[in-house]
């Protein structure tokens, strides 16, 4: 039996012209394959009406007036709107369809609400439903706890939603579709000058997908990963062959820019930078962030002077910490990072002098860095996120 799980994002389901392609694309894959799985986002992004940060608006979720499992209910409704939508249009086409919630979909969930993890996917319905030659239209982002508790599975949830499924359904590929040609060698919002790449590994993809490029949820990239399924990105809106990221090694041919020692460029906007001086109990203090759920970054320890940076949206509870241990501290915001991401830099010298000069020959001042074996990063002022990017890509020849 040949499965495919095909994952239509937000803007490919927004529109009606969207969603005429996304019939089509359901419709060709019927010829190719024996059974389909489909995964639907929310429609559109904030403002467009069912959008989960437009229901999101409905509501001040920061404060506790509301429970997390209430929370949760509003928020997984965008998704099931538009599984209602797609199968209601593809019986009209005369496919055999049925629309999903996680739940009844079989997504189990821990009660970790608005971030919950998919503890195991019961198959028996979805089976059911694929032994009749019915495709599931199955509501994205969101499972359910085994007290039955709608649960949702945080940003970008709909990917891994797709990816879980082909793992339990053991698909031959999983298609995410979206609204660029595949993976890009920087996000093209940003630098006009990006090429989509071919062939990428699972690893590079979750490099980048984990310092910001949001084209993929990083535990998508994981799941395919540990199934050894290829992930394919592709563009509901055009016929391009999109991305397949696979576990190829660096030193096979798969990859169409193996002479690039950088694959792409990954950012992340909306960082805050936090220098603490003085003498303070450092075991203590760096538990004490993580208690307080201030996820941190970039992170520089010297006998009394720290350095890290964490998402602007936990200043205050970082603030917080910072007083309780009566710390001196400076802070920077409005900061972004920026990443550098590939395999083969690994023991290739010079690649940090490079970008130094890169970035300071455009003026670009360098608050901190920071390199594991396949990415180097620097923290920069979020006002010349641009001029950074478009330089690194020149100076790395990325097209
Ligand atoms: P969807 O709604 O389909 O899930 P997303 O907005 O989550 O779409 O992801 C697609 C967007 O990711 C693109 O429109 C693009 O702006 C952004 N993006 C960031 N980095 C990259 C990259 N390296 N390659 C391609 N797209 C990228
Ligand atoms: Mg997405």
């Amino acid at each position: 039996m040949k499965l495919v799980v095909q994952k239509f994002g937000g803007t490919s389901v927004a529109t009606e012209e969207g969603r005429k392609r996304v019939l089509t694309i359901i419709n060709e894959a019927t010829k190719k394959y024996d059974n389909i799985i489909v995964v639907v986002s929310a429609m559109g992004r904030y403002g467009a009406p069912y959008a989960t940060d437009t229901l999101l608006g409905l509501i001040d979720h920061k404060t506790d007036t509301l429970e997390p499992a209430e929370i949760d209910l509003l928020l997984s409704t965008g998704e099931i709107i538009t599984s209602v939508v797609i199968s209601y249009e593809l019986k009209k086409m005369g496919i055999k369809s049925m629309a999903l919630s996680g739940s009844k979909a079989g997504i189990v969930t821990n009660n970790e609400h608005t971030k919950a993890d998919v503890m195991h996917i019961e198959k028996s319905y979805i089976d059911g439903l694929l032994k009749n030659n019915i495709i599931p239209v199955i509501a994205g982002f969101q499972g359910r706890t085994i007290e039955y508790d709608v649960t949702t599975l945080g940003r970008g949830g709909s990917d891994t939603s797709a990816a879980l499924l082909g793992e339990a359904f053991n698909a031959e590929a999983i298609e995410i579709y979206t609204d660029v040609d595949g993976i890009m060698t920087a996000d093209p919002k940003i630098c006009g000058e990006a090429i989509t790449i071919d062939a990428v590994s699972y690893q590079e993809v979750f490099q980048m997908a984990d310092s910001g490029a949001k084209v993929i949820h990083k535990g998508a990239v994981e799941v395919a990963r540990r199934a050894n399924i290829p992930l394919i990105i592709k563009n509901t809106f055009s016929d391009h062959a999109g991305t397949a990221i696979t576990g190829y090694s660096k030193f096979e041919k798969k990859n169409t820019i193996k002479d690039k020692i950088i694959t792409s460029i990954a950012h992340q906007l909306d960082r805050i930078q936090f220098s603490v001086t003085g003498e303070i109990d450092v075991d203590a203090f760096f538990a004490a962030l993580a208690a307080n759920d201030v996820s941190i970054d970039i992170i520089n320890i010297f006998p009394n002077y720290r350095v890290f940076t964490t998402d602007s949206n936990r200043e205050i509870e970082a603030i917080k910490v910072m007083d309780s241990f009566n710390a001196s501290y400076n802070l920077i915001r409005n900061c972004a990072k920026v990443t550098v991401v590939g395999e083969r830099m690994t023991g290739v010298p010079g690649v940090m002098a490079k970008i130094i000069h890169s970035l300071k020959s455009e003026d670009v001042e360098i608050l901190q860095t920071a390199d594991s074996l396949a990415t180097i990063a620097c923290l920069i002022h979020d006002k010349d996120l641009i001029k950074a990017i478009k330089a690194l890509h020149k100076t790395f020849e990325m097209v």
